[in-house]
């Protein structure tokens, strides 16, 4: 998977998602069977790469995932981290928030959440839902969330200065693709607890809540804290790029195991 660059957002860029193919799976010309077999070699990277930044206990890496409804972010969270030790790694999953955390500011509750070292803090939504549900939903005025870009960028440029890396997707399916998913939600008894009317709501707003994905990708990627756009109709596709960014991101950290204390060399454990 070279290449995986083309999904980054460079500082600045200017994003309209209808430019950006949810199909697609360009760097991958093998069907879908050949894909998915490609995926436990990655795990395993990636579970060892995980291991190195536990023991080195140096950097700390914030993974932050956004989509639609049924965009899979649950599902990419299950798929790229399978065989990943579980005690290095933090899953946490932003709903409505209470009333002490309304009480706060809108980074109160994200900031408690933040990886310590050689921790992988996973962000099922995040702090960016105060830019997109606050918006669309009018649930605070404009004024309000138009700061918060300011607001999001400083605070994530904070938070690499004080060593953590920040990896951020955006699962990118097509409106068809949600009406599939919803559909099978709908029909599926084992799925059916998914379902929330609000996410019909929410579809009706798709275009509002893409316009609002378009201001986020373009006003909050940085070299700091980049966003990847990853085509995620297809599943077995969305895994693979999500893996590689991850294994590609924690490769370029250099890790190295710690030199023991003293020097172990010549003892024997009778
Ligand atoms: P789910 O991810 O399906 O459990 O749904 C969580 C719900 O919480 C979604 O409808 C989100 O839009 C909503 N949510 C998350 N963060 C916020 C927020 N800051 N303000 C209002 N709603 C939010
Ligand atoms: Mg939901």
């Amino acid at each position: 998977m070279d290449g995986i660059e083309r999904y980054r957002v460079r500082t600045g860029q200017i994003i309209r998602l209808d430019e950006w193919d949810p199909d697609e799976t360009a760097l991958f010309d093998g069907s879908k069977k050949e894909g998915k077999a490609l995926l436990p070699a990655l795990n395993q990277r990636l579970e060892a790469l995980q291991e190195l930044l536990w023991a080195q206990h140096t950097h700390k890496l914030l993974i932050v995932l956004q989509a639609m409804d049924t965009g899979g972010k649950d599902s990419t969270i299950r798929h790229v981290f399978e065989g990943v030790n579980p005690q290095g790694v933090k899953v946490h999953s932003f709903g409505v928030p209470t009333p002490e955390e309304l009480a706060h500011d809108f980074l109160w509750r994200i900031h408690q959440c933040t990886p310590g070292s050689g921790e992988i803090a996973i962000f099922n939504r995040s702090h960016y839902e105060d830019v997109l549900v606050v918006r669309v939903h009018e649930l605070a005025p404009p004024q309000v969330w138009e700061r918060r870009y300011a607001h999001i960028n400083a605070f994530e440029q904070m938070l690499t200065d004080e060593g953590t890396t920040i990896c951020k997707f955006f699962l990118h399916i097509s409106k068809d693709e949600q009406k599939k998913q919803l559909q099978e939600r709908l029909d599926d008894p084992s799925k059916r607890w998914k379902f929330r009317k609000q996410d019909l709501e929410d579809r009706r707003l798709w275009p509002a809540y893409q316009a609002a994905y378009e201001d986020v990708l373009t006003r909050t990627s940085t070299d700091a804290a980049p966003w990847y756009i990853v085509p995620a109709n297809r599943r077995w596709y969305r895994n693979l790029v999500v893996s590689q960014v991850l294994i590609d991101t924690l490769d370029s950290l250099r890790m190295h195991y710690p030199q023991p204390e003293e020097d172990l060399a010549g003892i024997v454990v009778e």
